[in-house]
């Protein structure tokens, strides 16, 4: 591990220098001054990593930030004094209320798609809650890594806010101490790393996950607002978002129209070619660029050829490892595939080509892609997409697809576009997810009033704002009883008939 780091961490908690408002209030001013003065290099960074438009950058991050660390510099006074709670009369005469204290020294692991977001967002919390802080950000957004390291030792308390770089075997060093919390946001396989590796030292986590976000639409909506959200939440940072809308349910009446108009929805957005387009993104990296091409219908991307007979050899593997995983799937979606419709002209379980599935290896691109009447057992529905590609599928009915939804893990987020009361009031009651929206995706982010988290495979715990603040809390309960009357004499032995009686 970094045990200096570590060590250093917890020596600055323990001279109690985090816990005073003075210097949380500080350090988030500073957090606010380091966004406002370095924007342009935050912009630049995620340019490099992920080819990401400056627009969303400074739309769906730092602005983001800014507004959590002044929501919570301004409110955490409030959130930190004694909250008294009324007693019992067995208890009486007593005085009862909570105390929020900092958990002590937590580490904040961030992911790569929204990289100094998601380092910097639960930093904010942690900071306002009174902690010492490690961040480890992403390693496959190198630019931004080291800009985090280094603004943040420029910027912030060096003693008690520090940055580690690294990979996974960084990452699995810094596991092996003992932080007070643990704040993961990434993937489902890596998280279920995290949590085991805290189980060793009964050190509690957040997790935020992903999954794959269902999103309903029926013919009560305007088609028109319907597609430019829908295209909006998923083509944003190439479709690289955790709550973008996976994909679409929609019922047949409706299907053909809505696929067209998130088709032009996409024009209207990024012109005719989205590749010269300022406002769209790339992908990650190689990986997964051929990940995602994979999830196209077949024929859509010329296939590269394999180099070597290992790479021949391991292809071949593939192939057979994912007819059995086809097979499998077929059979736990019959019952949800036997009453959807297939859109004319289909031939491939992915969908149709409704628009988009132009690429560039050379750049990483790949065009906004919406696909029409794909299959749930396809290979599209197999995995989170996170990427620019949305099959649309034809279901029912609203009930059909709360079944599909419920056959599935719980998604960290569900979007529905009806205005039927009793159809968004049976998503509401009868599907879980992290977060739902009425006819709107990803905008449930944006409000530090609101809690932000996953449910089973899409995680546990939530942040942003005083949720966030409690996270990174521990409320202890405190209850005082003066000593005379010495009341609780009546629960003293030796216990009598009087004291024992129901
Ligand atoms: P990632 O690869 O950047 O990994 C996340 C972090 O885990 C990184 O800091 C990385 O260094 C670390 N890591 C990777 N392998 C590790 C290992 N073996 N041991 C220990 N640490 C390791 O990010 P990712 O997982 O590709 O992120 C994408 C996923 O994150 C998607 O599933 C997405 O939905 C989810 N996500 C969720 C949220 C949310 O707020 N809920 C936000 C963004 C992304």
């Amino acid at each position: 591990m970094y045990p200096e780091s570590f060590t250093q961490l917890k020596r600055a908690y323990a001279s109690g220098r985090t816990r005073p408002l003075t210097w949380r209030r500080e350090q988030l001013d500073a957090l606010r001054r380091m966004i406002a003065e370095h924007g342009h290099d935050f912009i630049a960074a995620e340019t490099a990593d992920l080819g990401k438009p400056a627009s969303e950058t400074v739309l769906m991050e730092l602005n983001l930030i800014s507004a959590e660390a002044r929501f919570v510099r301004n409110r955490m006074g409030f959130w930190s004094k004694r909250q008294y709670k009324p007693m019992p009369w067995s208890l009486q005469p007593a005085q009862g209320w909570t105390i929020a204290e900092p958990k002590g020294v937590v580490l904040i692991i961030a992911p790569w798609n929204y990289p100094v977001l998601l380092a910097l967002e639960p930093l904010a919390d942690a900071i306002a809650a009174g902690n010492a802080v490690c961040i480890k950000p992403s390693e496959l957004a190198p630019h931004m890594s080291a800009l985090i390291a280094k603004l943040v030792a420029q910027y912030l308390d060096q003693e008690a806010i520090t940055v580690v770089e690294g990979g996974p075997k960084e990452t699995g060093e810094l596991l092996d101490c003992a932080f007070d919390h643990i704040f993961y946001t990434g993937g489902e396989r890596v998280g279920k790393i995290v949590m085991a590796a805290a189980a060793k030292h009964l050190t509690p986590v957040t997790l935020e996950l992903g999954g794959k976000s269902p999103c309903f639409v029926d013919n009560t909506v305007d088609l028109n607002v319907a597609a430019r959200r829908i295209a909006w939440g998923k083509f944003s940072n190439a479709g690289q978002t955790c709550v973008a809308p996976d994909y679409v349910l929609v019922t047949p009446d409706i299907a053909e129209a809505l696929a067209k108009r998130i088709s032009v929805a996409v024009t209207e957005f990024y012109g005719e070619n989205p590749e010269t387009s300022e406002d769209y993104g790339r992908i990650i990296n190689d990986r997964h660029f051929e990940r995602l091409l994979k999830l196209l219908p077949a024929g859509t991307v010329p296939p590269q050829e394999p180099s070597s007979p290992l790479i021949k050899a391991a292809s071949a593997v593939g192939a057979a490892a994912e007819m059995v995983g086809r097979r499998i799937n077929v059979g736990l979606d019959a019952l949800a595939s036997r009453k959807a419709q297939q859109a004319p002209g289909v031939i491939d379980s992915a969908g149709r080509l409704v628009c988009g599935g132009a690429v560039n290896r050379e750049t990483r691109y790949i065009a906004p892609t919406v696909l029409l009447g794909t299959q749930p057992y396809a290979p599209v529905m197999n995995e989170e997409i996170f990427g620019p590609i949305l099959p649309i599928l034809v279901v029912e009915d609203a009930d059909a697809a709360i079944r599909f939804i419920n056959a599935r893990p719980r998604p960290l987020a569900a979007y529905v576009f009806s205005n039927r009361r009793a159809v968004r009031l049976a998503f509401e009651r009868r599907t879980s997810s992290g977060s739902l929206g009425y006819s709107l995706t990803l905008a449930q982010l944006l409000s530090s009033r609101l809690p932000f988290g996953g449910v089973g495979a899409s995680g546990m715990g939530a942040y942003h704002g005083k949720t966030g603040f409690e996270t990174f809390s521990h409320i202890k309960t405190v209850v005082a009883k003066p000593q005379f009357p010495d009341t609780l004499k009546l629960v003293y032995p030796p216990l009598d008939e009087f004291k024992t009686k129901l």
